[in-house]
């Protein structure tokens, strides 16, 4: 299991903050309990923010306990009738090899779908990525928050990322004109060429951040989708027309520090009349998850869109492979494949 040993200040270090550790399975199932053997794990940002001592929508990781997040793993032994012995299940697991998961935390798994074992198109880690938490995030809130138009611009940061990637790609389908910002050259060149958005820039070249949008989106943007914060935040209201809406999904530039970037121009949202909303994605699942999965599904089997996984093989390497993830070194969905199916 990786286990959490200390509140990092900045960015999290294994071996000090947290580490793997070999723990006793718990061997008797208690009524409506399942055993899980854990085939893929999802690294997400939002872990780091439960590696805070501080009151949030979810609760912090507890110190000397193994940490939980998505997953993707098969039922190996049950006392609940509905996720029976042999089922593939995704929703909230370990992060370690097996999982015995409650009757509390066990009514939020679901059963993926008879064709998930056998599917070509849709891999079983895509029920942590594309299909999962990341995916619904993109698709959620883009539709309710973004209110999309044919013919406007979209920004998009951390585009190349889990969440970026979905959101870049259903704009496109809408019609509108898709500008991204990502790290590093390759990850441009996949915008580009891949993902097919019509312009991107690497936020760590060519100038600021803010001149970078102002040649990329000359003529302004009407949506940015917020997945960093800081310098991006500030660059997006300043070239952001009047009645903008920002999408508030995440401000990943200030989860390892420990000093705040002060936004100077958030005078715009009065001027401009723009709509900030932040949202976490559980509150669009009544509203949208049914019409997310069927639209999802079909697009991957259809063609339609595309995503990138980097896959982290083994728990042993997964602790850094989180590091790397804050730090933009994941190409892509960040996964660890823990077994084969
Ligand atoms: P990604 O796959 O995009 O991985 C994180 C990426 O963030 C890195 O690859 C890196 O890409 C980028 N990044 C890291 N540090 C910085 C920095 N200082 N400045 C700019 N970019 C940086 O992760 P996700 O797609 O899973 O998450 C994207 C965002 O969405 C996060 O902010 C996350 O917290 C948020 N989120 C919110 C949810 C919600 O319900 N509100 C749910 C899911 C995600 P690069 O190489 O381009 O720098």
């Amino acid at each position: 299991s990786a286990v959490f040993l200390k509140f990092p200040k900045e960015f999290p270090v294994p071996g000090e903050h947290m580490e793997i550790q070999t723990k006793e399975l718990q061997a008797d199932l208690k009524p409506n309990s399942v055993l899980l053997r854990n085939l893929y794990f999802s690294l997400d940002p939002y872990m780091r923010g439960r590696m805070r001592d501080a009151e949030s929508y979810i609760p912090h990781f507890q110190i000397n306990q193994p940490m939980n997040g998505y997953g993707v793993s098969e039922v190996i032994e049950s006392k609940n009738t509905a996720f029976p012995k042999g089922a593939l299940v995704s929703g909230m697991t370990g992060w370690e090899q097996y999982s015995v998961i409650p009757e509390a935390f066990a009514k939020h798994l679901r059963v993926l779908p008879e064709n998930a074992r056998t599917s070509k198109k849709i891999p079983l880690s895509a029920w942590v990525g594309v299909l999962g938490m990341p995916g619904f995030t993109a698709y959620s809130s883009l539709k309710i928050i973004g209110q999309p138009k044919a013919g406007e611009t979209i920004f998009v940061s951390a585009a190349a990322g889990a969440v970026g990637q979905l959101v870049g790609q259903m704009a496109k389908k809408l019609g509108l004109r898709v500008v991204g910002s990502a790290g590093s050259d390759e990850k441009v060149d996949y915008l580009l060429k891949e993902l097919k958005f019509d312009a991107a820039f690497n936020y760590k070249k060519n100038g600021t951040i803010l001149e970078n949008l102002k040649r990329t989106a000359p003529e302004g943007i009407d949506i940015y989708y917020e997945n960093v914060g800081g310098e991006t935040l500030e660059a997006a209201l300043e070239v952001m027309k009047n009645h903008g809406r920002v999408i508030a999904c995440g401000m990943i530039s200030q989860y390892n520090t420990q000093q705040p970037y002060g936004i100077r121009n958030l005078g715009h949202i009065v001027s401009k009349r723009i709509t900030m909303r932040g949202f976490i994605n559980d509150d669009f699942a009544n509203e949208c998850y049914g019409d997310f999965l069927k639209d999802v599904s079909e697009w991957l089997e259809g063609d339609e869109i595309i995503y990138k996984e980097d896959v982290q093989e083994g728990i042993e390497g997964s602790l850094e492979a989180f590091v790397g993830m804050l730090n933009g070194k994941n190409f892509g969905k960040q996964v660890v494949k823990i077994a084969d199916l």
